[in-house]
């Protein structure tokens, strides 16, 4: 028996996705999202209840499925109300895509994001050897009392505009964005593309880009502006032009959120490697839905099937196997399914209805900006409410100005800018930063005076930064929040203290604070891991590895807490009182500074003498050390002498060589790295 998707279904029978998902609940049939399949006998049912025939509810529920039974004294694990299935299985450190396939095992199919029910509960519970139990009302009550008051809910989402005839009139579609419902209509979807560098991120955009731009602007197609606009179906698409989580990132820990949807590209040929899961984490950091591009299939040692096992155990679970993901197998460099992707790309924005009033007072974020030596301060911006237009007065926190004149993707001259689109604006007085937020005002006095008291207030801000989110502060700070999470960006030596360490965070878990590792993985802490864990309002723990200096610096301007442990009970006493607010007073590590080995000299008797040059800060001869080795601490200890040519010396700064020694260890390679540091001891204030 041949099956129909939901959204095909509606196509024919000239209804939209909406009306036909209502349907099917009336009639009793479960379906998770209008991207679900059905059976033929379904579809004769939808279309008997169209013509009056079928009786809501005439379609028996799916076979139950039998009462798992309860294994009596396991250890009881609290799970809150309304967890999803990947929450539950994170309460005891399982992955997502062990809890689907245990649910799937007996015959619920249940995708990762799904609430769970006393049933799923269930067989949850005997696959992980735990008895998980609802919250109790009192429970829930006392959690309730103790929190305070919610914040501000968004505005109620509004009925679904109704939808137009697909398909054989798609161009009305694209009128239908342009529509007004309340105020609001739908806008195109704003899609990033990220994955492991090779994978095809930039073939796939440029294969969009050079096949999808309608053919009366082909002309333009070349113009750079730092997202493009293509069509397909009569639909409109926004792509950011730089792919990779680590621009998606920055933005975000700016506090900008423009990206709708984020496509994971993943090549057949290779799996999943480090960089996938890193993107993937970011954009379930973010809360953005993932389409997966499943890419160079036309490679004969492309293996889309084990791309999609591996990207299950991570929790993307593929619609076809129950879960919730869109997978797309493509090959971008012929353009081979590209057109599916971008339709599915509409159905995931369809789904999300995203909204903007055109209407209303223009307002955005600024995705690229640079000094031109012709044009001046050059900004694109997105447009993500109302329209801009020629003349208006934006102003975005740093910097201000009259728009003189604006320039969309393809090089043409606008005049105005509606929701989601793209523009480049000239006539600013200065270079605006990329991720910050624009507004327009009725005065140039009024941007004068407002730029003079952001000034003042990112001052304040500056300063107060430098505090954000250290693990003392956290309690006070997760105590806001609607369930306090305590989030955590864990990155280990190797891959068996990661699991060791993750399994001991997550049993950590309680029913009052979770702790959520937003990403995990082996190696050096990275630019990247700072920026996801500023954008993420989380902590770096670190096990045996070191920030690499840039991730060092981010972290402190970002003021972004990285604790570094050796001893595993050392940081789960830390993460614990954390989690309890009673953070006892510390030692804290102070840095003294970084030297690189360049030499290594053999002196007879003595040993090993590494030559250095002092690259910051400086090294003591009272100072504890650790050699570096690609990022990974390889040995700790202290120093046995410190030399100046032949001296001894107490201390040797930044830009001088130095012939080091150390206590019980003479393994030194070239390009080691030596870290001198000390501990203080800090009291804890009571603020
Ligand atoms: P990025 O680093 O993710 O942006 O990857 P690129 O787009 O630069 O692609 C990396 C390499 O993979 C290039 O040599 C591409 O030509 C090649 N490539 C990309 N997509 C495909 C595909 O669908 N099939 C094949 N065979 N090669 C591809």
């Amino acid at each position: 028996m041949s099956k129909i998707r939901v959204y095909d279904l509606a196509k024919t029978l000239e209804k939209s996705s909406g009306e036909v998902m209502e349907i099917l609940k009336n009639l009793n049939v479960d379906i998770k999202s209008h991207m679900s399949s059905i059976e033929e006998d379904v579809v004769k049912k939808v279309e008997n209840f169209l013509k009056g025939k079928e009786k809501p509810s005439a379609v028996p529920a799916a076979a139950p499925v039998p009462e798992p039974e309860q294994a009596p004294g396991l250890p009881v694990v609290k799970v809150p109300e309304r967890s999803s299935v990947a929450e539950v299985a994170a309460l005891v450190g399982e992955k997502p895509g062990s809890a689907v396939k245990a649910l799937m095992a007996e015959g619920l199919m249940m995708p990762a994001s799904t609430a769970a029910d006393e049933k799923a509960l269930k067989i949850l519970g005997k696959a992980f050897g735990k008895n998980f139990v609802f919250c109790t009302p009192e429970e829930k009550k006392a959690e309730a009392a103790e929190r305070p008051a919610e914040p501000e809910s968004r505005p109620a989402k509004e009925q679904p505009a109704p939808r137009p005839h697909e398909g054989k009139k798609a161009k009305e579609k694209n009128k239908k964005q342009k529509q007004k419902t309340q105020g609001e209509t739908l806008r195109p979807p704003i899609v990033t593309v990220m994955g492991h560098v090779d994978h095809g991120k930039t073939t796939l955009l440029d294969n969009i880009r050079k096949t999808h731009v309608t053919e009366k602007e082909a002309g333009g197609i070349t113009q750079h502006i730092g997202a493009s606009r293509v069509e397909y179906n009569g639909n409109t698409i926004v792509f950011l032009d730089t792919p990779g989580h680590e621009a998606f990132t920055a933005m975000r820990a700016r506090g900008a959120s423009v990206t709708d949807i984020a496509i994971l590209v993943v090549a057949a040929d290779d799996g999943i490697k480090p960089q996938t899961i890193e993107a993937l984490n970011h954009a379930k950091a973010a809360g953005v839905p993932i389409v997966v591009a499943v890419n160079k299939i036309d490679k004969p040692e492309a293996k889309p099937d084990r791309v999609r096992q591996q990207l299950s155990d991570y929790g993307l679970v593929p619609e076809e196997w129950g879960g919730d993901t869109i997978m797309v197998d493509v090959a971008a460099k012929k353009g081979t399914n590209v057109d599916e992707l971008l339709e599915m790309l509409l159905l995931v924005a369809e789904m999300q209805e995203l909204k903007a009033d055109p209407s209303a007072s223009p307002s955005g974020t600024v995705i690229e900006a640079n000094l031109d030596k012709g044009k001046g301060p050059v900004a694109t911006v997105i447009v993500q409410q109302g329209t801009l237009r020629r003349g208006d007065i934006v102003h975005t926190g740093s910097a201000w100005g009259k728009i003189r004149a604006m320039i969309d993707d393809k090089g043409k001259m606008v005049n105005e800018a509606g929701p989601s689109m793209p523009v480049e604006i000239l006539g600013l007085e200065s270079v605006p930063q990329p991720g910050e937020k624009f507004t327009t005002l009725s005065s140039e006095r009024e941007a004068r005076d407002l730029i003079s008291q952001s000034e003042f207030e990112r001052r304040e801000t500056d300063l107060s930064k430098a505090k954000r989110l250290t693990l003392e502060e956290l309690y006070e700070k997760m105590q806001t929040e609607e369930i306090p999470q305590l989030r955590i960006v864990l990155k280990t030596d190797v891959q068996g203290s990661l699991e060791a360490f993750h399994s001991s965070l997550m049993k950590m878990s309680t029913n009052a604070v979770s702790v959520n590792i937003v990403h995990e993985g082996v190696g050096r802490i990275s630019e990247s891991d700072v920026m996801l864990a500023s954008a993420s309002n989380a902590i770096i723990i670190g096990f045996n590895v070191r920030p690499d200096g840039n991730a060092r610096k981010i972290a402190e301007t970002e003021g972004v807490q990285i604790r570094l442990y050796q001893v595993i009970y050392d940081m789960l006493d830390d993460v614990k009182a954390a989690m309890e607010g009673m953070l006892a007073p510390e030692l804290r590590e102070h840095t003294l500074g970084l030297a690189e080995i360049r030499e290594i000299f053999r002196v007879p008797k003595v040993g090993n003498i590494a030559g250095c040059r002092v690259t910051e800060g400086l090294i003591r001869r009272s100072a504890k050390v650790r050699l570096i080795r690609d990022g990974v601490v390889f040995w700790n200890g202290e120093l046995s002498s410190l030399k100046h040519f032949k001296d001894d010396a107490r201390e040797i700064k930044a830009g001088n060589e130095c012939g080091l020694s150390f206590e019980k260890f003479q393994d030194f390679k070239i390009g080691d790295i030596i870290e001198a540091f000390e501990i203080l001891k800090e009291k804890k204030t009571l603020e």
